[in-house]
C-alpha cells in the first residue's frame, strides 16, 4: 500500500472516553455510577419533545433522509432570521470544518487559528495538506488582533471559536465586530458557536447581523450536540452567504444528515423549556465549581460554555486517577495545557460528585 504521506502522518483525535470503553478497561461491572464529563453533552439529556419526534419517527426509516432539509432549514430560518439559501447541515458541526477545508484549503495555503482552540481545525486541515498557523492566547482569550496580523495572502480560513473550547473563554462582541471590519476579502472567518445556546445572554455576539447584511466571507456554525443533547445523532449546521454555502454545498454527500436527526433537531427547535432548564444547570454548576474548585487551591478559568477548564498540575495523571473514581474528565496535553483538565458541568448530583472524587485525588 502506498497512501499517501501527509494522511499517514496524521495524529487520530483523541475523542472524551466513551462509558463502556472505561468500564471494560477498569473492569467495572456496574456502569450505572460512571460519570462522564468529558465531552461537553448535555447532562440533561435530549429535550423530551425531541425524544418524542424520534420515537414518532422509526416507522419511516426505510426511507433516505431529504437532503435538502427542507423543513428544517424552514424551521431555522424563522428562528435565526436567514434565508434557506444561507443555511447548511453536516454530520455534526464537525462535517463542516471538513467541508470548509475540502473547499479552501491545500498545500501552499494556510489556515489561522488559537493556539488552544479546538484540535479539529487543525486535523482536517491537515487532510487537505494545509498549514496551520498558531495564534497565542493571551490568558486562555483569542487574541483577534494577533489572528490580523499573522494573516498572510496565503491564508484562506482563519477560525475563532467562541467561547472557546476547551478553554472556555469569551471573546468580546466588540472585538468580534473589529475584526470583521478589518477582515481582508481574501480570508474566510469561521466563527465556531459550538456553545451559544449556552452563552451568558448579555456576552452573546451578532456575528449573523452581519451575514444578514450580505457579508460574503464569514460563516456561522452552529450544533445540536450541546445545548440541545443530541450529539448522538451528529447534526450542526452552517449560516453564511449563500455563494459561500453553495461551495461548501458541493462537497457534501446527498445524505449526510440522517432523518432521526432532521426529526429531532426540527423538535429540540421548539422546546425553549428544555434550553431554558439546560442554561440554568449551566449557569448553576460554573458558579459551584468556581466557589468550590479555589478553595482546594485550584485555579479555574472564567467559562463561558458548559464545561470549565481547571488547573490541577499533571492533568493526565489527574484524569486517569478519577477514573479510577468512576469519573470521566479530559486531560489537556494535547492542547499544550499538561496541568489542566476540562470539566463538563453535569447535574448538580454530578458535580458533586465530581468535586468529591477531585478532592479525594488531589490529597
Ligand atoms: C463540540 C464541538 C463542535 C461540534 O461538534 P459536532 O460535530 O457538531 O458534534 C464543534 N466545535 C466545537 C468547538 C465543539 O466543542
Amino acid at each position: 500500500m502506498k497512501a499517501k504521506d501527509w494522511i499517514s502522518d496524521l495524529r487520530v483525535y483523541e475523542p472524551g472516553k466513551p462509558i463502556e470503553e472505561v468500564a471494560r478497561e477498569l473492569g467495572f461491572d456496574d456502569i450505572a455510577d460512571i460519570v462522564k464529563v468529558a465531552s461537553n453533552e448535555n447532562e440533561l439529556g435530549p429535550s423530551p419533545m425531541a425524544i418524542e419526534a424520534m420515537q414518532e419517527a422509526i416507522p419511516d426509516m426505510h426511507r433516505y433522509p431529504d437532503g435538502g432539509a427542507f423543513y428544517l432549514k424552514r424551521k431555522l430560518v424563522d428562528k435565526i432570521g436567514v434565508e434557506p439559501e444561507q443555511l447548511l447541515f453536516g454530520c455534526g458541526s464537525n462535517e463542516l470544518i471538513i467541508f470548509l477545508c475540502h473547499v479552501f484549503m491545500e498545500q501552499g495555503k494556510n489556515l489561522v487559528m488559537g493556539a488552544e482552540a479546538f484540535a479539529v481545525y487543525f486535523l482536517a486541515n491537515a487532510l487537505y495538506q494545509g498549514e496551520t498557523i498558531r495564534v497565542p492566547m493571551p490568558d486562555h482569550v483569542h487574541d483577534l488582533e494577533g489572528m490580523l496580523a499573522a494573516i498572510t495572502p496565503d491564508t484562506r480560513l482563519v477560525c475563532i471559536c467562541n467561547p472557546n473550547n476547551p478553554t472556555g473563554t469569551i471573546v468580546s462582541a466588540e472585538a468580534i465586530d473589529a475584526f470583521i471590519e478589518k477582515l481582508p476579502d481574501h480570508v474566510v472567518a469561521v466563527f465556531d458557536e459550538a456553545y451559544f445556546e449556552v452563552m451568558p445572554e448579555d456576552k452573546k455576539p451578532d456575528v449573523l447581523k452581519h451575514i444578514r447584511a450580505g457579508k460574503e466571507n464569514i460563516i456561522v456554525l452552529r450544533t445540536f450536540s450541546k445545548a440541545y443533547g443530541l450529539a448522538g445523532l451528529r447534526i450542526g449546521y452552517a449560516v453564511g452567504h449563500p455563494k459561500l454555502i453553495g461551495l461548501l454545498n458541493k462537497v457534501r454527500q446527498p445524505f449526510n444528515v440522517n432523518a432521526m436527526a432532521q426529526a429531532a433537531a426540527m423538535a429540540a427547535l421548539d422546546d425553549n423549556t428544555h434550553i431554558v432548564e439546560t442554561r440554568e444547570m449551566v449557569f448553576q454548576g460554573l458558579a459551584f465549581f468556581e466557589r468550590e474548585l479555589p478553595k482546594l487551591g485550584i485555579e479555574t478559568v472564567p467559562s463561558g460554555a458548559n464545561f470549565i477548564l481547571v488547573k490541577t498540575g499533571n492533568g493526565r495523571e489527574v484524569f486517569q486517577k478519577l477514573q479510577k473514581r468512576k469519573v470521566i474528565v479530559r486531560p489537556m496535553d494535547p492542547y499544550g495545557l499538561p496541568d489542566h483538565i476540562r470539566i463538563t458541568i453535569g447535574t448538580p448530583e454530578q458535580n458533586q460528585t465530581m468535586l468529591n472524587a477531585l478532592k479525594a485525588v488531589m490529597a
